[in-house]
């Protein structure tokens, strides 16, 4: 056996082109997600090329003046059935793929004939997911998507417009909103807005004893439209999830304070109506109550995020909760600026914090007015982008437990400098890479001039499509498999013993 060195694993930008394997076939690998950074010919992301074209069909338009009957006879020689044909189109037609052939065969074929002008693949596009909300479109959202407008810095976001390629809403997720209630006839919320299938209201008021979640304050209708604005209305904001259940759970006053005594009524008004997701901008000192009633959501399978807090305090040292506690259901959430700076008053801790998610000058929905919007700073603001986040998590992998679910988040932030130390993951929320993993290829080994093996990584169940090129342009799709329960599958090339070199990668299947 001849085994590659360890770093043929992958192939580094720039030089992904000089790893030899065994049996002098130019072997070449790479992470799917390190596509877009290449530095060399070919700088190709996963995503853009994943849905290439149609396998069971191809275009050709017939060359000016070629006879259409020796075309048809040509079609039939090769079993090809016209589907359509274009005649204002220079008579372009679209061909079912016969039975034996491939795309690229086919297309060989016929360029080979004389007979057509081109023929190409039916090429896949996609309707990019753009919100139409003013806001977001004129750059304020900028944790959404961060161009480097108003000084920032670009890429300093979540990569929104990217997850939203893959999913915009979580509209079977149920979120409770602990906080100071959520104006839920709020032109940007009142869609998204849960309703109590027995009374026929959108949560409860721990402070009133009733079951109208008013927000007298404007906090929690923040946090409910960055985490949920229905997205896509043409109206004010868009919410990380353009479409999810909002719980409002009102347990603290117009000033911004509460006890802890509304605070578990909140909780378990949460957990006996069904939410998935306790967003929680706030903390106490401790209290066995508290704690309790924190544990007893944990048992029932609830994920909390909890703000870390603006105190410039670390809380490793300085606890708040529910953020210092060591649940493995709750997330705490430090902030980040529009540069990918911790933010100047934010607490942190090595422990005790999970990740950052973007908090300074963030813009939302407000209390004032079913018409209102606003803008402010705080850890308070961030906990929502991974509340928002975690509710499309659990429309995406409805299968998976909390603590898998939460795992696909705190493995996939972008680590910064700035939270180096400061966080568990060193890192800020990044929901394209939750949504979308990215694709691992590795060399198992090759026996000297045998076949390459190949081993796939990603997530389980993902659909991954392995394409061979013996230069790096002419992909052309040799296998596809799904991977197992532990996110991977096996390839072997058959085809490689004594095979001039070639080139590998894997893609997400469509
Ligand atoms: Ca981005
Ligand atoms: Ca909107």
């Amino acid at each position: 056996m001849m085994p590659f060195r360890s770093h043929a694993k992958v192939c580094p930008a720039g030089r992904r082109a000089g790893l030899f394997g065994a049996g002098r076939l130019l072997f070449c690998l790479w992470l799917a997600q390190e596509i877009g950074a290449a530095q060399t010919a070919v700088s190709f992301s996963s995503q853009v090329l994943a849905p290439a074209y149609r396998a069971d069909r191809i275009l050709i338009q017939p060359k000016p003046g070629a006879s259409l009957a020796v075309l048809a006879s040509f079609h039939s020689s090769l079993k090809s059935e016209v589907l359509q044909t274009f005649e204002g189109i220079g008579g372009l037609q679209v061909l079912r793929v016969p039975e034996g052939e491939t795309v690229q065969s086919l297309i060989a074929r016929y360029q080979q004939s004389g007979l057509v002008e081109f023929a190409e693949p039916d090429y896949t596009g996609r309707v990019f997911a753009t919100p139409d909300d003013p806001k977001y479109l004129d750059g304020t959202l900028w944790g959404l998507n961060n161009a480097g407008q108003k000084g920032g810095t670009a890429d300093a976001d979540i990569d929104a417009p990217e997850a939203w390629d893959v999913l915009t809403s979580a509209s079977n997720i149920v979120v409770a909103v602990l906080d100071t209630g959520v104006r839920y006839t709020h032109e940007d919320l009142a869609a998204n807005m849960w309703v109590n299938p027995t009374d026929g209201s959108h949560g409860t008021n721990a402070l009133a004893g009733s079951n109208d979640p008013s927000d007298d304050s404007g906090h929690g209708t923040m946090i409910a439209g960055i985490l949920g604005a229905v997205g896509n209305n043409g109206k004010g904001v868009v919410g990380v999830a353009w479409g999810v259940q909002i719980m409002a759970c009102k347990c603290f006053d117009n000033f911004g304070r509460g006890d802890v005594s509304a605070a578990v009524a909140c909780l378990d008004y949460a957990r006996v109506n069904g939410a998935r997701i306790i967003n929680a901008s706030w903390g106490f000192t401790n209290s066995l109550a508290l704690s309790n009633a924190f544990y007893t959501v944990r048992n029932a399978g609830i994920i909390v995020v909890a703000a870390a807090g603006n105190s410039s305090a670390d809380i490793d040292v300085t606890p708040t909760y529910p953020a210092s506690y060591d649940f493995d259901n709750v997330i705490s959430v430090a902030y980040t600026t529009r540069n990918d700076a911790l933010g100047t008053n934010s607490n942190f801790g090595a422990t005790s914090v999970d990740l950052a998610a973007p908090g300074e000058q963030i813009y939302s929905t407000f209390g004032a007015t079913d018409t209102f919007y606003f803008s402010n700073t705080g850890s308070s603001f961030a906990a929502p982008y991974v509340t928002g986040a975690l509710a499309l998590m659990l429309a995406k992998y409805p299968a998976e437990s909390y603590q898998q679910i939460i795992a696909r988040v705190l493995n996939a932030t972008d680590p910064l400098p700035s939270l180096a130390g400061k966080c568990v993951t060193g890192g800020r929320l990044n929901l394209r890479k939750a949504l979308s993993p990215p694709i691992n290829l590795a060399a198992l080994s090759s026996a000297g001039g045998g076949p390459f093996q190949l081993r796939v990584s990603a997530d389980p169940g993902r659909t991954c499509v392995i394409e061979v090129a013996t230069y790096l342009t002419n992909w052309s799709r040799t296998f596809t498999n799904t991977t197992s329960a532990n996110g991977t599958f096996d390839f072997t090339d058959d085809t490689s013993v004594g095979s001039a070199q070639r080139f590998y990668r894997a893609v997400s299947s469509p």
